[in-house]
């Protein structure tokens, strides 16, 4: 029996005594953070392995109140990267990925890495060699149930692990990696704030890569703030990554927001958002839309034009072909991303089997993929090789490239912040500031139904994949529950640089939505008091 196949019950008192513990004397060592982790992981399988010591010895930085975890993806040197992928089950980095280096600069303590869909290649975190991740979240009508006895939902994916671990109490943010709606997607099923910045912002050293030219490293946390702290700290250029954005651009597009953030309430204590214009795409409320949804996002609307914020309708044409266009682009570049793993210069090799021709290169590279790669991983490797052929590239790889085009002109056309990454942007006066959308088109589903397999997967991330395709930044905000008491998130999107912008009108969101809501923040983040009942329940 898969060692998930049961759920645990957390071991709750011990769990309390390291959480508080660990709360109050936030300069302790690691070990603490990790035993607490430890402890809770039995249920979630949010983190896949620990340090066993604190490789991190600066007590006065920022970040040195802070626990991360880190996405199985991003090198780390302490602990092993594998991807989720049995293809790099032994492999540990000879360096720190930036992102994590920058980190330990700052002081974080790095808790453990976390469970990952294999290789960033999935939306619910099924798809991995340590087991998929069980979504920590209890909802409401649940509460007199024993949690083994708990339906066991998905906590989304890829970056399903960094997601839990927070929404669990294990750490205060996690790093994850968002290729098309990895971090947005589990913050919303979790019910906590996840960010995937502007393209290039955060460098891309040391983070293996799924599809070069849509990957981003971002925070996933507890609230706005925390996940503003980590981002700060992180977000500098990288001369290792040829992908970083310039600090001339940063500059360009820090000048371009500065003037509407300053009209904005800084300290948000009684946010006037008068000069601010928030678009609504047509595009993303489908009548499939769940109901329950439509109705949380419209509250959050509700909440925010009483503080004054312009609701403008806006139209993102291209949105219905963003999806298509991005299997094509995502699965083109991951298989030749992955070429490299063949069990002779990368990867772990699998012996041959009895009998078969040894003398033949070609079938130790060939039984070596077939045997370390994951049905989805090699699923994306077949049809992006043959998106790249003679045959198809036309008809696939380039019109997905013009389709990408076309939704980075939707987005350049409704903003009026110009976009820093063009020598002669023609923004918009007329525009909006930022576009707001339901993070997701349902709630987390269960492990066991039908949307975790056939095309349900492919198609949770269809709000998601617009905003990858034109490198824009974008926060998911817990946004209330749905009718199954499940929480719901919103997305804020913003024009290429404007992550201070978005999260400034995350935290808006949250503030308020805690005012309306404060049951659902006590049942994500009331985890202590979660954990002490489960005791008495089991
Ligand atoms: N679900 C999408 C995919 O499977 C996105 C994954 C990601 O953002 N890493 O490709």
């Amino acid at each position: 029996m898969h060692r998930l196949a049961r759920v645990y019950p957390y071991r709750s008192r011990a769990g309390c005594r390291a959480r508080s513990f660990a709360t109050s004397h936030s300069r302790h060592s690691a070990i603490i953070h990790t035993e607490h982790a430890q402890s809770l992981n039995e249920s979630t399988n949010a983190l896949v392995s620990f340090p066993t010591k604190n490789h991190n010895p600066n007590p006065h930085g920022p970040l040195s109140n802070l626990t991360v975890a880190i996405k199985d993806n991003i090198c780390t040197i302490h602990l092993p990267t594998t991807c989720s992928s049995g293809m790099l089950r032994h492999f540990t980095s000879p360096f720190d990925a930036t992102a994590v280096e920058l980190l330990k600069a700052g002081g974080a303590s790095i808790i453990g890495k976390a469970n990952c869909d294999e290789f960033g290649m999935g939306s619910l975190n099924v798809n991995s060699i340590h087991g998929p991740v069980v979504n920590p979240y209890h909802s409401p009508n649940e509460k007199s149930i024993p949690w083994a006895e708990r339906e066991r939902r998905s906590a989304g994916g890829s970056s399903g692990g960094s997601a839990a671990a927070v929404a669990a109490g294990m750490c205060d943010a996690a790093l994850g990696t968002d290729t098309g709606g990895s971090i947005r997607l589990p913050a919303s099923y979790c019910g906590i704030t996840g960010l995937k910045p502007s393209y290039g912002l955060i460098s891309r050293w040391g983070v293996v890569s799924f599809a070069d030219s849509l990957d981003c490293v971002g925070v996933l946390g507890k609230s706005v703030d925390t996940v503003k702290t980590v981002f700060e700290s992180i977000s500098s250029y990288d001369p290792k990554d040829p992908t970083a954005a310039t600090p001339h651009t940063r500059e360009r597009a820090k000048a371009s927001a500065e003037s509407l953030l300053s009209t904005l309430d800084a300290d948000l204590s009684d946010p006037d958002l008068s000069s601010l214009r928030i678009g609504i795409p047509q595009e993303y409320f489908p009548s499939e839309l769940n109901t329950t949804i439509v109705t949380a996002v419209r509250k959050v609307l509700e909440r925010l034009s009483s503080l004054g914020a312009q609701l403008i309708p806006v139209s993102l044409p291209s949105t219905p072909y963003a999806l298509s266009a991005y299997y094509v682009i995502a699965s083109a570049e991951a298989s030749s991303n992955l070429a490299r793993y063949d069990g002779v210069q990368y990867g772990t090799r699998f012996p041959l089997l009895p009998g078969a021709d040894k003398s033949k290169p070609g079938n130790v590279y060939a039984h070596t993929r077939s045997a370390g790669f994951g049905a989805e991983v090699q699923k994306r490797i077949l049809l992006g090789t043959y998106a790249l052929t003679a045959d198809a590239f036309d008809n696939y790889f380039l019109q997905a490239q013009r389709v990408r085009q076309r939704i980075k002109t939707d987005f350049d056309s409704a903003f009026r912040i110009p976009n820093a990454q063009l020598s002669n942007p023609s923004p918009n006066p007329d525009g909006v500031d930022v576009i707001l959308h339901p993070s997701a088109i349902r709630t987390a589903p269960r492990l066991d139904s039908d949307a975790v397999s056939g095309l349900g997967p492919y198609l949770q991330d269809v709000m998601a994949v617009p905003a990858s395709l034109a490198g824009l930044p974008t926060v998911s905000v817990p946004a209330g529950l749905a009718a199954d008491g499940w929480p719901i998130g919103v997305s804020v999107v913003g024009q290429w640089g404007s992550d201070e912008l978005v999260m400034c009108i995350g935290k808006v969101i949250e503030r308020t939505s805690d005012e309306d809501d404060g049951p659902m923040a006590d049942a994500i983040f009331g985890f202590d008091d979660v954990i002490c009942g489960l005791d008495a329940a089991t």
